[in-house]
């Protein structure tokens, strides 16, 4: 403690006239190399400087993603960039739109794809690049992908409380289910992580549409006798179908209980009581 206030003394004084805006000619630099997403605290580095942010940690078994570098990664976080990252301010990606909110350039990404009212929303087919607003999205896809791919990987609901039998190859990643009546889109999503297979749903939406419900989902694994089960809190509203692992709102199936690349499970998916 002593220390610390100790160089906080020593820190220079900048008069008026010496504060200075600088400007950053290549936000590149603070984006991750492996996932190319803006870096977010805590951000990792290896003893060789080379940084990876918190999500791909797990993607690299904890081994930097450096050129020619294999040390590990994880332990150490990189306090400079950091630093940077809190005081690099953007405007939203949507100013062109009509959003005025400015970040630091950690938070601009869950401001982007969580909470700008101004944001678009993607298709939720994997390799497509459509975007568009929330209603479009989903005119887009029935009238694109519905006769283009192949059934077994979509299905359809009509709003109810209801569970379906959901087959999935890992190698798919992506079930996508939805709802004609109301145009929702959940998308089941399966992460093959080095312990295990990680399964989530999310809904794509704008989080800030008020008018749409709340749901919940649940999901039930069952092998050789065993069953897991899963009862998620409120299914979360992204923009995109996320590349990420997810942190939270998860079933996690250890390698021990998982047979095959087929994934077979139930998936329920339930209104939550609104006021
Ligand atoms: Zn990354
Ligand atoms: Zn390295
Ligand atoms: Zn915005
Ligand atoms: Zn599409």
């Amino acid at each position: 403690m002593e220390g610390s206030s100790n160089v906080h003394s020593q820190k220079r004084q900048r008069t008026e006239n010496e504060t200075r805006m600088g400007k950053l000619l290549d936000l590149d630099v603070l984006d991750c190399p492996v996932c190319f997403e803006p870096l977010t605290i805590p951000t990792f580095q290896c003893d060789d400087g080379h940084l990876v942010c918190r999500f791909c940690i797990v993607k690299v078994s904890n081994k930097c993603p450096g050129p020619a570098c294999n040390l590990p990664i994880g332990n150490n976080q990189c306090s400079a960039i950091e630093r940077i990252l809190n005081s690099v301010f953007v405007l939203c990606r949507n100013a062109d739109l009509g959003c005025k909110e400015r970040f630091s350039y950690g938070q601009v990404s869950s401001h982007e794809k969580e909470e700008c009212n101004f944001s678009l929303c993607s298709c939720p087919k994997l390799e497509c690049k459509y975007t568009g607003s929330y209603n479009s999205i989903y005119d887009h896809f029935i009238g694109s992908h519905i006769n283009n791919m192949s059934m077994k990987f979509i299905f359809c609901f009509v709003l109810g409380d209801f569970a379906i039998d959901a087959k999935i190859n890992i190698d798919d990643k992506n079930l996508v289910i939805w709802e004609p009546m109301e145009k929702l889109f959940f998308v089941v999503q399966c992460f093959r992580e080095r312990l295990g297979v990680y399964v989530t749903v999310r809904s794509i939406s704008q989080s800030t549409t008020p008018e749409l419900r709340k749901f919940s989902y649940s999901l039930s694994y069952s092998v050789d006798g065993h069953t897991l089960t899963y009862e998620s809190p409120e299914v979360k509203k992204l923009l995109d179908v996320s590349s990420h692992s997810p942190e939270e709102s998860f079933m996690f199936v250890p390698n021990s209980l998982f047979r095959g690349e087929m994934f077979e499970m139930k998936v329920g998916i339930k209104k939550l009581n609104q006021e």
